[in-house]
C-alpha cells in the first residue's frame, strides 16, 4: 500500500486525510495518509522516520514548508522560485521536492472560478509564505501586472525583486494602496488569525473577484468584500483542494476530479 502524511504543526485541523482519500477512491487505489505532528525544529527526525517505515511521499503544512525545502534532495522549478517545499515524494531512494501552491491557486481561479488572468490588474496582500508560493504560477499566466502590498514593506519590495524575471511585479506598503478598482484582490495574510484584515480602501475592490486564501471561515476580508461591491468573493478552499490533487498526481501520475471533492469538502466546513 502506498503511505502517505502531511506533517505539520499544528496539524488537527487538517483536512488532507480526507481530501487524499477521496482521491484514491476515484482510482480504487489502496492508500494510507496519516497526520504527523511534528514538534517545532524536529520536522526533518519525523521526515526521516516516515520514510524509513516505507512512506512514499508527504505534504508539508506549516510552519515546516522552508524545512521541507532544506531537507529535499531535489527540487522542481517551482519549489526552488517559491523557496519552499509543500509536497515531497520518495523515489529510487531520493527526496523530491515539489511546491504545488501556486498553480493549486491558478487551477482554482480558472477552471472553478472561471477567471482568465491574462492582462489582469491583480493586488496581493502579503508577503509571507504563502505568496512566496503563489507568485510565479500567477505571473506566468500573464497578467497586466502584479501589485504586491505588504504591512513591512521591505518584505513586498524584496519579493517583487526576486520574482520580476516571471513578469511584471511592484512592490510596496499597505499604505501605499490606491482606492482604484483591480481585477482580482488576493488576500494571503494570517490578520484573520486575530479577527483583522489590513486596512484597505474600499474603491479598491468594487466589480472585482476579491479571494482569500484562508478557508472554512468568513474571514473579515470577506465581509468587507462583500460590503464593498465585489463582483465575486471566495476563500481558499478550492486552492486546498488543486494543490492536494497535484501533489497525488506528483505522486501517484493520477489526476483527480477536483470539483466533486471541493463541494464534498465544502458542505463538511460550512
Ligand atoms: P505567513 O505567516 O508566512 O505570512 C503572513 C502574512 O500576513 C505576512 O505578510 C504578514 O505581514 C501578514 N499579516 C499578518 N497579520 C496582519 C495584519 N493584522 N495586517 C496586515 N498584514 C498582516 O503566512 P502564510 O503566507 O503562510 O499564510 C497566509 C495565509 O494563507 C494563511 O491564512 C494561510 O492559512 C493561507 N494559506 C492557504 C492555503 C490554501 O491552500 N488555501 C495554502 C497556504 C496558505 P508582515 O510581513 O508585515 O508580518
Amino acid at each position: 500500500m502506498n503511505r502517505f502524511a502531511v506533517i505539520g504543526n499544528p496539524i488537527n485541523h487538517s483536512l488532507s486525510p480526507m481530501i487524499h482519500n477521496e482521491f484514491s477512491k476515484e482510482f480504487s487505489i489502496e492508500i494510507s495518509y496519516e497526520k504527523i505532528l511534528a514538534p517545532i525544529e524536529k520536522f526533518a527526525l519525523h521526515a526521516e522516520k516516515f520514510i524509513q517505515n516505507g512512506g512514499s511521499g508527504f505534504n508539508i503544512t506549516l510552519p515546516f514548508k522552508i524545512d521541507a525545502y532544506s531537507f529535499s534532495e531535489e527540487l522542481t522549478s517551482n519549489a526552488k522560485a517559491a523557496g519552499a517545499v509543500n509536497t515531497i515524494k520518495i523515489e529510487n531512494n531520493v527526496i523530491f521536492g515539489e511546491n504545488t501552491d501556486g498553480t493549486g491557486l491558478v487551477n482554482d481561479l480558472e477552471k472553478n472560478l472561471n477567471q482568465n488572468l491574462i492582462d489582469k490588474e491583480i493586488l496581493i496582500i502579503g508577503a509571507g509564505g504563502a505568496t512566496q508560493g503563489i507568485l510565479k504560477a500567477i505571473l506566468e499566466k500573464k497578467p497586466e501586472k502584479i501589485l504586491l502590498a505588504n504591512r513591512t514593506s521591505k518584505k513586498s519590495l524584496k519579493l517583487a525583486n526576486d520574482f520580476s524575471k516571471f513578469g511584471k511585479v511592484c512592490g510596496f506598503g499597505l499604505d501605499q494602496i490606491k482606492s482604484k478598482p483591480v481585477d482580482i484582490v488576493i488576500n494571503a495574510t494570517s490578520a484573520w488569525i486575530d479577527g483583522e484584515m489590513p486596512n484597505l480602501p474600499g474603491g479598491l475592490c468594487e466589480g472585482a473577484l476579491c479571494y482569500d486564501l484562508m478557508y472554512g471561515i468568513e474571514t473579515p476580508f470577506m465581509k468587507w468584500a462583500h460590503h464593498n461591491s465585489a463582483k465575486m468573493v471566495s476563500d481558499g478552499l478550492g486552492m486546498l483542494v488543486e494543490q492536494a490533487a497535484l501533489s497525488f498526481n506528483y505522486w501517484l501520475g493520477k489526476k483527480p476530479n477536483t470539483s466533486s471533492i471541493i463541494s464534498l469538502i465544502r458542505e463538511i466546513v460550512d
